[in-house]
């Protein structure tokens, strides 16, 4: 496999293989991260992918879910990274859910159809490292956009957010089915309630429990204004 410096492996996907597809950061400016200081940018080279895919098929043919690395892969054009994700079914047919992560920049370059056809691909999720919509944070930290940047999307009307009573029914939705013990961790402010902790499968009636109040007793207004009002996350 080729893996060129600093390997990041998401946390939450802990079993999956990795694909290099670009090295280094498009930006590697920001002042709190050092992942990528020694690395200048670049594409892999098709062989390199190629060679690596052949690979992982020969380890585990039956791959249903892949991480893309480097920093940023997402920030390469629909017409370089459509081909690599055929490359990818082409090797790994049972491929179901590609990973990858980018900048808010990165969206920029590919259009909503664009979008579209690389979850019809199998892109079924982008990490964004947006930091903070907090114009002040963000020049201090050399993030390399602003809060209007963030918005941009959402501004266009051609995205529809979840309320917050949807954000809260989706979850209670997505802990009714959750089968498995593990720790069950919301690390971001989505509930209003602190779920977070190990032991999921003993404490799920009571996580359960928490939803259905937050639905139908939560003071949802004040929630929206909370997360309206947040500087950071
Ligand atoms: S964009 Fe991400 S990877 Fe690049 S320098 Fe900033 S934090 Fe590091």
């Amino acid at each position: 496999m080729h893996f060129t410096g600093t390997v990041y492996r998401n946390p939450y996907w802990p079993t999956w293989p990795l694909l290099e597809i670009t090295q280094g950061c498009t930006h590697n400016k920001c002042k709190f991260c050092t992942m990528y200081k020694e690395v200048p940018f670049r594409m892999s080279p098709i062989e390199w992918i190629e060679e690596d895919l052949k690979e992982i098929a020969e380890c585990d043919p039956g791959a249903r879910t892949i991480q893309l690395l480097s920093a940023n892969p997402l920030v390469l054009t629909y017409d370089k990274l459509a081909p690599i994700f055929e490359m990818i079914h082409k090797y790994l047919p049972k491929m179901e859910y590609i990973y990858l992560a980018g900048r808010v920049s990165d969206l920029k370059n590919k259009t909503v159809d664009e979008l579209k056809k690389l979850k019809d691909l199998g892109m079924r999720e982008i990490s964004l490292g947006v930091e903070s919509g907090d114009d002040r944070t963000l020049d201090r930290i050399h993030k390399g956009y602003h809060a209007e940047d963030i918005l941009e999307e959402a501004q266009r009307g051609e995205f529809d957010p979840l309320s917050e009573k949807e954000m809260l029914e989706e979850l209670k939705l997505f802990v009714e089915n959750l089968k498995c013990d593990c720790s069950f961790i919301t690390h971001h402010t989505i509930s209003g309630v602190n779920l977070s902790g190990p032991d999921f499968l003993s404490r799920k009636e009571r996580i359960v429990a928490a939803l259905e109040r937050q639905i139908s007793h939560g003071d949802l207004d004040r929630m929206e204004a909370l997360r309206r009002n947040k500087r950071t996350l």
